[in-house]
């Protein structure tokens, strides 16, 4: 056999053992159990967060979100709030950095500063979701060591763009379903325009009022 050719087939095995697997494995589209739609929400805490909570109050929804714990430091108060009134709390690492561009000992001291900052305030995160939604060996090396179940999306509308509301809530229906859980970002990282945010908590309300004769209104999930 040519060289070349096993060199080929030898970096593209290495890369799927190295990148693919962790990635396949944690990007599961997992669907919970349950006839509702599900809320998630990433990259905050924020000044918008406590708008969000607010709506999911008023309609009667807990949610999950996935925290950054560069934000949790700066609005701790806020995170109590959020565990005292029912939402599950999951780790989105320390920093936004992407997995993919970090060592393995970096992400995981910053998945260990990250949990550290919910413990810091008396809490457990439950959860995980990768910043990019990248899984890596050290993130899965990670949540089997704290015991952190990995909670992927089913439904991404791209609302870290500043969009019409309209065309983003259309998205959100269409991937609404039984057992689907969406994802919303009541926080601002990377390319994100810092003003999309801010559209969260409308969208969040209309969302609720337009699944109201779906067949998969939205729900609180937890844990079974
Ligand atoms: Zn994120």
């Amino acid at each position: 056999m040519d060289k070349v050719y096993i060199l080929g087939l030898l970096i593209l095995v290495l890369a799927l053992l190295i990148y693919g697997i962790p990635l396949l494995y944690g990007r599961r589209k997992v669907h919970l159990k349950g006839d509702r739609t599900y809320i998630s929400f990433d990259d905050g805490p924020s000044e918008v967060t406590p708008q969000v909570l607010e709506v999911l109050d008023q309609v009667g929804v807990k949610a999950t979100f996935f925290l950054l714990g560069e934000e949790i430091v700066k609005r701790p108060q806020l995170v109590k709030k959020m565990a005292a009134e029912g939402h599950q709390l999951g780790l989105h690492g320390y920093s936004h950095r992407h997995p993919l561009k970090m060592t393995f000992p970096s992400q995981y001291e910053d998945l260990k500063r990250g949990y550290k900052a919910f413990e810091d305030l008396g809490l457990k995160p439950a959860y995980y979701r990768a910043p990019h939604g990248a899984y890596t060996w050290a993130s899965l090396y990670f949540c089997s060591k704290y015991h952190l179940k990995i909670l992927h999306w089913t439904g991404l509308v791209g609302d870290w763009n500043l969009e019409e509301e309209d065309v983003l809530l259309g998205r959100l229906e269409a991937l609404s379903g039984p057992g689907h859980l969406l994802v919303l970002h009541d926080g601002t990282k990377g390319t994100a325009n810092p003003l999309a945010k801010t559209l969260v908590p409308q969208l969040l309300e209309d969302l609720n009022d337009a699944l109201k004769g779906h067949p998969a209104p939205l729900g609180t999930w937890r844990r079974p």
